[in-house]
């Protein structure tokens, strides 16, 4: 292994610069070359890419967003896009490549993988969502991010004794919802790995008024419904009125906190390693607190678990 390749794709996300600043100071430590490849798959079937020096990823750190871009390309998800990329990757003389990204880019660095060129994940998604790590970059920055969010949206929910709605990301996965939720307070909330039952929401905020409640905040994740879709429906079941707030991407941007930096760096540390040692299809991630790496097609066989305790904590807190 002389030369490495190092993308970003999918969904930005906070720690996505760190990690490919880890990446690049690692594989030159080791002696490597690294080349950066710009707007993940879809740069990399168009050969869009430069070799990265100890000076390219200086000052990115502290920075949300990628410095590479990222993309989501409908020609990589072909046959012919996946060996244009593969032509492109050997025409480049890179014999390994780093994909950062969530789980549609790491299904991606798989097809690379079986079609014989070795490839690494590190995860990076707002989401949380990947399997085999019980974090992913870009989780921390945001779930406070949201947090702020929520604060704010309570004060002035409780100056006017107002019910909010918040609708946050995540199409197939909760734990950003559940995390924020839990963390802010929320009196419901409302993820797509869980059903939720009208009677018993509308009931809560009704004893919640009943008591002197002056605020009631219902986080909403957009995959199971828009937060003004959900206002509508408690409109209609209880005649409930609300406010609705939609955070949108203000939730993927932002400086990455201490931890998600911490986490880019052992993770691009980590997926130099692995590439050294000539093992392709593999993620790198952390498990009760290792980092470790895994295999990657293993992993997502297996699925993501999802936390059910803590979505029973955050009930019995919020009674
Ligand atoms: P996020 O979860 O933050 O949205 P992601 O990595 O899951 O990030 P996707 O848009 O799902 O984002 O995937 C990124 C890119 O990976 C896609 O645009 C596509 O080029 C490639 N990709 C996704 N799924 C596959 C697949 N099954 N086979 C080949 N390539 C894929």
């Amino acid at each position: 292994m002389k030369r490495i390749g190092v993308l970003t794709s999918g969904g930005d996300a906070p720690g996505m610069n760190a990690a490919i600043r880890a990446v690049v100071r690692k594989a030159i430590y080791e002696g490597l070359e690294v080349v950066g490849i710009f707007h993940g798959y879809q740069g990399l079937i168009e050969g869009n890419m430069e070799l990265l020096t100890l000076g390219s990823v200086g000052d990115i750190i502290q920075r949300g967003g990628t410095k590479l871009f990222s993309a989501r390309s409908l020609e990589f998800r072909t046959e012919e896009g996946q060996q244009k990329a593969i032509e492109q990757l050997k025409a480049n003389g890179i014999d390994g490549l780093v994909v950062i990204g969530g789980d549609g880019s790491y299904r991606g660095s798989m097809t690379l993988t079986k079609n014989g060129f070795p490839c690494v994940g590190i995860p990076g998604t707002i989401d949380n969502d990947i399997p085999g790590t019980d974090y992913t970059l870009g989780f921390d920055t945001a779930l406070n991010t949201v947090i702020e969010c929520i604060d704010k949206i309570r004060d002035t929910a409780t100056s006017h004794d107002r019910t909010f709605i918040i609708e946050v990301m995540g199409r197939d996965a909760g734990d950003l919802a559940l995390w924020a939720g839990l963390a802010g307070g929320a009196e419901t909330i409302i993820i797509p790995e869980v059903e939720f039952d009208m009677e018993e929401i509308v009931e809560k905020l009704k004893s919640g008024t009943a008591r002197g409640k002056k605020h009631s905040i219902i986080i909403v994740a957009e995959g199971v419904m828009s937060g003004s879709e959900f206002a509508s429906h408690l409109m209609k079941h209880a005649n409930i009125d609300t406010r609705v707030s939609v955070l949108g991407h203000i939730q993927r941007g932002g400086s990455p906190t201490g931890r998600d930096r911490v986490l880019a760096s052992l993770f691009g540390a980590r997926a130099v390693e692995v590439l050294l040692a000539g093992h392709g299809g593999r993620a790198v991630g952390i498990q009760n607190h290792q980092v470790v790496d895994y295999d990657m097609n293993e992993a997502f066989e297996k699925g993501e678990d999802f936390d059910l305790l803590m979505y029973q904590l955050s009930k019995e807190l919020s009674i």
